[in-house]
């Protein structure tokens, strides 16, 4: 067990069990033993591999829509970049670079950066030291600078902490993280039941309540729908709410069981994007998607992008780029394509925002 779990034992044997979310909460931040918090998960030599870092396309399509959106908002000059959780900042990079061809956006670009982990802050700020543009950190988004703001988030919302709650005997108990009989952790479910729960389903059922992204959502579609901009969301889920338990756990490319090793192993829930949605269009914001992030990239232009890369390329590479383009945006299994999808939230005077129009009516 790791040395987490050895103190939420502690913990639990002292003051009782401790919610699904108050667990993840801890795997993921604990500020001393998080997963986040000391180390770099991603790539090959880490745990999991992100799209930004499967492929500098990636960044780039987004950067160039970030570019679009601007114009779309009338130009403000500053407009703040948000990026919510970003890793080891490749996104970031990659969408500065791209966004150079569009100079007058480049120039107005004022970059805050949403980190909860200082680890990988330091990961950020030496993969954007060159990057020229003016970039700054908070640890929420309620400390970025005000005015209009696109925002980019990339697997972001699955990493924020769930409530579960089981159905039992025709009401709905909060699930929990208790001790069994030889002293491992182990789920459980809460003594009270939670009359404010209506939705109906067989017993056994689980339902998965973000409520920290709700709460983001309603922030951030109140900030849009009052100083203008737009959200891209980009996250695994699912575009319609159900009942089932999304937890899992990763490590070294291999899923493992969540309570096994918290804050050695990844933790994240499918996110559901129809109730982020509703938080947001509550708050005042539209809402476009989901969409299937491989429609989303291939209407930005990632087939065009891929060729001339690979046309660019010294022949030994030129492969790469067209197998990235099929890990991104095919929807086959083991590729991203389908299984991701894309929403925005956006100011409600935007238009429907690159990637999203829908296809242009036919003429007889
Ligand atoms: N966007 C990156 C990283 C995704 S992993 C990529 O696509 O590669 C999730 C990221 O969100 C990490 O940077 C993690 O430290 C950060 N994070 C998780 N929970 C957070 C929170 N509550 N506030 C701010 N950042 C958070």
């Amino acid at each position: 067990m790791s040395a987490l779990g050895d103190l939420i034992k502690t913990t639990i044997a002292s003051d009782g069990p401790i919610t699904v979310e108050r667990f993840m909460e801890l795997a993921l931040a604990h500020p001393e033993h998080g997963y986040y918090m000391k180390r770099d998960p991603f790539g090959a030599q880490g745990d999991f591999t992100t799209a930004p870092e499967i492929s500098q396309m990636f960044g780039e399509l987004l950067g160039l829509w970030a570019a679009e959106v601007w114009t779309s908002m009338a130009r403000p000059n500053p407009v703040r970049v948000i990026e919510l959780g970003p890793g080891r900042g490749t996104l970031m990079s990659d969408a500065l670079r791209a966004a150079r061809i569009a100079p007058e956006f480049r120039a107005a670009i004022d970059v805050t950066l949403v980190e909860a982990s200082p680890t990988l802050a330091n990961i950020q700020y030496e993969a954007l030291l060159t990057s020229g543009a003016p970039i700054s950190w908070c640890a929420t988004l309620g400390e970025a600078p005000e005015g209009p703001a696109i925002v980019l988030a990339n697997e972001f919302l699955d990493a924020l902490p769930v409530r579960q709650f089981a159905r039992a005997s025709g009401g709905w108990r909060e699930r929990t993280v208790r001790l069994d009989e030889s002293g491992r952790l182990a789920f459980g479910l809460s003594a009270g039941a939670e009359p404010d729960i209506k939705a109906d389903a067989e017993d056994g059922a689980i339902l998965e309540v973000n409520a920290v992204g709700h709460r983001l959502m309603f922030e951030l579609g109140g900030r849009l729908a009052k100083q203008g901009g737009a959200a891209l969301f980009i996250d695994y889920g699912h575009a319609v709410t159900g009942f089932g338990d999304t937890l899992q756990a990763m490590r070294a490319h291999r899923f493992v069981e969540p309570l096994d090793e918290p804050g050695d192993a990844d933790l994240t829930a499918h996110v559901d994007f129809a109730a982020m949605a509703r938080s947001a269009r509550a708050a005042g914001a539209a809402v476009f998607g989901p969409i299937d992030q491989g429609d989303f990239l291939r209407a930005l232009g990632l087939d065009l992008r891929a060729r001339t890369l690979a046309e660019r390329a010294p022949p030994e590479r030129a492969d790469e780029f067209e197998a990235a383009r099929r890990r991104l945006a095919g929807k086959g299994p083991g590729e991203m394509g389908a299984l991701f999808k894309a929403m925005v939230v956006a100011n409600r005077a935007l238009p429907p925002p690159p990637g999203f129009q829908p296809p242009p009516a036919r003429s007889a």
